[in-house]
């Protein structure tokens, strides 16, 4: 009588997960090629963080205003290291090596 009981509960979870399965196939087949997996996104424009390099969204990075400009950062301590070295473009102490 168990026996019985547990292969019909082992049947409908085997069925329900080749229907997720299945559902997941199924959608993966109808999506654009340029949404599936690590295609760029059309449309994002990105900026160059000037200390260090770092490619960042404008619209989620830290910015500073000179003059008429807008310079992006990734973060607070780039923008703090631009900051303090308004002369030097990239922001790093002339001289210095890392
Ligand atoms: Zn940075």
């Amino acid at each position: 009588m168990f026996r019985l009981l547990f292969y019909a509960v082992l049947l409908i979870l085997l069925a329900r997960a080749l229907r997720s399965l299945w559902r997941g196939i199924l959608e993966g087949l109808n999506q654009p090629a340029n949404a599936r997996g690590n295609a760029a996104i059309p449309g994002v424009h990105m900026v160059r963080d000037p200390v260090c390099g770092t490619f960042v969204v404008p619209d989620r990075a830290v910015s500073l205003t000179v003059g008429r400009d807008h310079v992006y950062f990734c973060s607070v301590a780039c923008r703090d290291k631009y900051r303090s070295h308004p002369g030097s473009r990239t922001g790093r102490v002339a001289g210095r090596t890392a």
